[in-house]
């Protein structure tokens, strides 16, 4: 059975790896376009299609950083503990979020 955080570590990983391709992408686009200019349509739309992968990226990274902090309490034993109220964490929310820092309660 394959561990649903090393799992989860690998998927944010592979995340990041083609959200990074995918900015290097739009960049190149914008230089080779010369259009990155926010009066010229064109140029508006590369500067959209960046900001929108630069938050993706964003939320890929907290994804990886969330994973990382769930494997250190694992490893420190704290593992499926709430971070807010120390409670346990429903086993149905660690199964849907392994790197889950709060109880569903807490999330709220
Ligand atoms: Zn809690």
């Amino acid at each position: 059975m394959t561990d649903p955080l090393s799992a989860e570590r690998a998927a944010a990983v592979a995340q990041i790896a083609a959200l990074t391709r995918e900015f290097d992408q739009v960049v190149d686009a914008s230089r080779q376009s010369n259009a990155d200019d926010e009066h010229d349509p064109e140029g508006a739309t590369i500067a959209f299609e960046r900001q929108q992968v630069a938050a993706l990226l964003d939320s890929a990274r907290r994804r990886l950083a969330d994973v990382e902090a769930a494997l250190e309490r694992r490893a420190a034993g704290g593992y499926g503990v709430c971070e807010t109220c120390g409670r346990p964490i429903a086993p149905e929310r660690l199964a849907a979020r392994p790197a889950a820092r709060t109880c569903i309660d807490c999330a709220r």
